[in-house]
């Protein structure tokens, strides 16, 4: 797996990152741990349930061998991401032989791909709890309190945790993932992610422009409105927070619908989104983000492959020419506007000349950055029961660092493209080397370095202009 992007829907740099709050008013003195793995949904979930046993009088630990509770909020997305969670539950047997007391829970997508099988294949596991069900963890945890093991996968058509506000205190306080819909209705064919995360549900947008509103008041400058498909958004007023329907008569509202609504909250909150499905991004969502100065000119627009005959049977129901139609009126409708993909190599049956399409798609975007892997079987996805993994592991190698190169190429031009200019730069904070420099991202997602000035601090606006670059990163001062 390979990252040439400073977005932050997956940071690698996060993964298995502990979650701490600041004691709550309901302390009873049980600590709970708990660390996630995968995208930025299952980071934003983590602090769902910090908030819920909060309010049960959970106090956070950042070290396990402390902890009570020790939950993993887990990924299913690839093979090494459940390799890498069955070796953390490793160390957390070891700290379980030494506090027998101590209750383990996997949460997650693993937990609902594998559900009681789970309990079978790793004895020290007690707890097993499925997106959709972490509002029942006080009472699955008072079961294992009382003796027993405890499961709970069910999936839901209405969960959307839309009541809960979650606490957010890992956070640098001026950028905020904001969950806007859970699960997903596509099928494609490579995915678990229907399989573990259920069916697409949107979340009732009065409670995301106040949960936007409520962090931009406490001083957050950038929203990442967050769903697998957030294009097909879609909130009908006729439907009550509990999914079930009333007789108002209201319209619809859609994805272009809720930006206007999040943009207008503040023109100082910057507004992003992930992730948009080429088959579903419309005109009118480009218009409006055209239309807001505050709606950043970036857009995640997973291509996966760049041949039509692939794309069919990873069933992604766009081909060749439909993707290059979408970038073409992304272009036309907000000029200057940053694109990024997902790319997988080695899909099943891929031939070479099917992968040289890849490569020329790239040639054809320029994408300004990309996530690239090779293609992982996933049991029980459609790929895993109709099509042979008949591609060795080597080739899929050779095309995942020939994409990569070619990447690295494209993100260098693009880059480029910023030197000379003036880019308005939110202050995220000091740079990693220096702390005589800030750090901060372009509305096209660049990561910014500068030097320091008085009168300026994180979470403010600075004008700069870019006098160089490096490979993934502009380099400029204020002015
Ligand atoms: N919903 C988003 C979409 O449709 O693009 C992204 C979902 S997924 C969490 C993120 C990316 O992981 C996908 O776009 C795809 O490139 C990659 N991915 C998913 N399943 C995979 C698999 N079995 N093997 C390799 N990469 C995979
Ligand atoms: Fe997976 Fe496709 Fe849904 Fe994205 S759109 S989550 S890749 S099934």
């Amino acid at each position: 797996m390979e990252f040439l992007t400073p977005d932050k829907t997956h940071d690698e740099a996060r993964q298995g990152e502990a979650l701490v709050l600041e004691p709550g008013e309901k302390n009873l003195g049980r600590k709970l741990y708990i660390e996630s793995y995968g995208c930025a949904m299952n980071f934003s979930d983590s602090e769902i349930v910090a908030s819920i046993l909060a309010e049960k009088g959970f106090e956070t630990t950042s070290d396990f061998n402390n902890a009570d509770v020790v939950f993993i909020n887990t990924c299913s997305i690839r093979e090494n991401a459940e390799t890498r969670v069955r070796n953390r539950l490793k160390e957390f047997a070891y700290a379980k032989g030494k506090n027998p007391g101590m209750v383990v829970g996997v949460l997650g997508c693993m937990a609902e791909r594998l559900k009681s099988k789970f309990l079978e294949e790793e004895k020290l596991v007690d707890v097993v709890v499925g997106p959709d069900a972490y509002r029942d963890l006080p009472n699955l945890i008072d079961k294992v309190d009382g003796g027993q093991k405890a499961v709970n996968v069910l999936l839901s058509r209405e969960e959307t945790y839309a009541d809960i506000n979650p606490v957010r205190l890992n956070s640098n306080g001026i950028n905020a993932f904001v969950s806007i819909m859970r699960g997903c209705d596509n099928m494609c064919s490579f995915c678990v992610v229907p399989f573990t995360r259920g069916r697409e549900r949107s979340r009732d947008p009065h409670s995301i422009v106040a949960e936007c509103r409520d962090l931009f008041n406490k001083g957050y400058r950038e929203v990442t409105l967050l769903g697998q498909n957030v294009d097909s958004y879609k909130w009908s007023a006729t439907q009550s927070a509990d999914g079930s329907e009333q007789l108002a008569e209201q319209p619809i509202v859609n994805f272009a619908d809720l930006l206007e609504m999040v943009a207008l909250i503040e023109p100082d909150l910057r507004v992003r989104f992930s992730t948009s499905h080429p088959k579903d991004i419309t005109d009118e969502v480009l218009h409006t983000i055209a239309k807001y100065d505050n709606i950043c000119n970036y857009i995640h627009l997973p291509v996966q492959s760049g041949n039509s005959r692939v794309l069919e049977l990873m069933n992604r129901t766009y081909d060749r020419e439909w993707y290059m139609g979408r970038v073409d009126a992304i272009r036309r409708i907000i000029p200057d506007c940053a694109i990024s993909t997902d790319i997988i190599t080695g899909f099943c049956t891929e031939t070479e000349e099917e992968h040289n399409e890849t490569l020329s798609m790239m040639d054809y975007v320029q994408y300004d950055y990309a996530y690239m892997f090779m293609y992982s079987e996933r049991p029980g996805t459609l790929a895993a029961k109709r099509y042979a993994d008949d591609i060795p592991e080597p080739i899929k190698a050779v095309r995942l660092n020939q994409v990569v190169a070619k990447q690295r190429e494209s993100s260098h031009y693009r880059l480029q493209q910023h030197v000379g200019r003036v880019d308005r730069v939110l202050i995220e904070g000091f740079s990693k080397k220096s702390d005589q420099d800030y750090c901060g991202r372009n509305d096209k997602n660049a990561m910014v370095v500068f030097p320091v000035q008085e009168g300026y601090k994180p979470g403010q606006y600075a004008n700069v202009l870019v006098e160089k670059c490096t490979s993934a990163t502009l380099i400029g001062k204020i002015i």
